[in-house]
């Protein structure tokens, strides 16, 4: 059984609790695209965790997690976050913690890239975590990646380093005016945090295609959203990633397999972080009451995050892109106490209206067009099912449900494993 849980927005729906949440069911959880660029927070019995590599299959004491190969990883800043987690208890060995050996890792080069041509563009950046995303998946495709299994041959390695450090030196220093990279520091860095991932390095993909075979329940998480997809999402304000419940069984090292279910995470409100168009957001007073009430700054960056309300034209296109069976709302609670919310129905160009998410490039064109419907006074933080929520609320969900198509199965209403309801 091959299930992703990914995300219908712009990311930071709430994946990370859904699947610590639902992985529960499940033997293995795997990441299969992204780095260190966001962050997922769950909070359960054992505390509070914000994790950027790690699946969330970690907090779980039966579950094996997986980094496959679609990743990029940096290699620090993953035997930080062990240590991190290690210190609050959580156990992490090679037995509950696989890395792919075709894994990407991203080079302190790749972030001091990255932070160049973020200042390069100035004015005209693109909102960069500066983490080094884009030029190791940029690299990766000029065949320029340093790759996981490449950490056991020290002696090749070293060749290795030395070609791509001359290269990669070409930009920073001729293009940048920037310090060059040393082939030492770089050989050094390797052979640090390299000792310590090591032991977790390994051919995934038959690992992963032995368990399917053997009827294991494998779930895909994704990070980011359906609009941060480097194909059909907002480009270039993307991820340099594939984001979609589609590429996980390739991103895993199983492209031989299919999913068999799609669980797509939809926020009950808009979210957006960084630059780009953004056709529902709220500014002012309105955005300050919506992003406080969510909490909405960034878990990877703490950058407050842009805000809206809900957009039924990208989510709907979300829904189709994840091809999401079911659907899980999430922050439900966050829109209690409003008097009226504001819903986007359609878009509008030149007086005609539209439901079908326009190519992104047209986006600034567009306006939205809003309904309102009826808040709800009620704190909804308790209630765990359909008939604890009040009228309105049933009323709002039926209305997303409506225009997106979306098959709403569970609703959180607060950020614990508890807080949900099935619907
Ligand atoms: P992810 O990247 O999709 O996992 O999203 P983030 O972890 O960045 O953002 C989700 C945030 O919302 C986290 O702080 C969660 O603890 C919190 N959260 C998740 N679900 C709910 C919910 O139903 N209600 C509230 N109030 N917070 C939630």
């Amino acid at each position: 059984m091959l299930t992703a849980i990914s995300g219908i927005n712009w990311g930071d729906e709430g994946k990370g609790r859904m699947v610590d949440l639902l992985s529960s069911d499940y033997d293995i959880v795997v990441r299969y695209q992204g780095g260190n660029n966001a962050g997922h927070t769950v909070i359960n019995e054992k505390g509070k965790f914000i994790l950027n590599l790690l699946p969330s299959g970690i907090l779980r004491d039966d579950v094996v997690n997986v980094m496959g190969n679609g990743m990029v990883v940096d290699i620090k800043h993953l035997v930080e976050e062990m240590g991190r987690l290690t210190a609050a208890g959580i156990k992490i060995t090679p037995a509950n913690l696989k890395i792919s050996r075709e894994a990407s890792i991203c080079m302190p080069y790749h972030v001091l890239r990255d932070c160049l041509e973020e200042t390069r563009l100035s004015d005209k950046k693109f909102g960069s975590t500066r983490r080094g995303i884009a030029p190791s998946y940029g690299d990766k495709y000029l065949k320029k990646s340093i790759r996981m299994g490449e950490l056991f041959d020290q002696e090749a390695l070293k060749e290795r380093v030395k070609d791509i450090v001359d290269w990669e030196n070409l930009t920073i220093y001729n293009v940048y005016n920037a310090e060059p990279v040393k082939v030492n520091d770089i050989v050094e860095y390797l052979e640090k945090y390299g000792e310590i991932v090591k032991p977790f390095v390994c051919d995934v993909g038959s690992y992963l295609d032995e368990q399917a075979k053997a009827g294991k329940k494998i779930m895909f998480e994704a990070q980011l959203g359906a609009l941060r997809d480097i194909d059909f999402g907002i480009y270039p304000y993307t991820s340099s990633s594939n984001s979609i419940a589609a590429y996980g069984p390739i991103g895993a090292g199983i492209p031989n397999r299919k999913l068999d279910l799609s669980i797509g995470i939809m926020k009950a409100y808009s979210t957006c972080v960084g630059e780009g168009p953004f056709t529902v957001e709220y500014l002012g007073e309105k955005a300050e009451e919506l992003r406080k009430a969510g909490g909405e700054y960034g878990a990877a960056t703490g950058r407050p995050r842009r805000v809206g309300p809900f957009d039924a034209v990208a989510s709907k296109y979300g829904i189709r892109m994840q091809g999401a069976d079911e659907v899980a709302l999430t922050k439900l609670d966050v829109l209690s106490g409003m008097e009226e919310l504001e819903v986007c129905v359609a878009y509008e160009k030149d007086g005609v209206k539209t439901t079908d998410f326009p190519f992104p490039q047209d986006l600034d064109k567009y306006k939205p067009v809003y309904v309102k419907v009826k808040g709800w006074k009620q704190d909804i933080s308790g209630a765990r099912k359909k008939e604890d929520l009040p009228k309105e609320a049933l009323d709002y969900i039926a209305l997303i449900e409506e225009l997106t198509g979306a098959n709403i199965k569970y609703v959180s209403v607060g950020p614990e494993r508890s807080q949900y309801i099935i619907f």
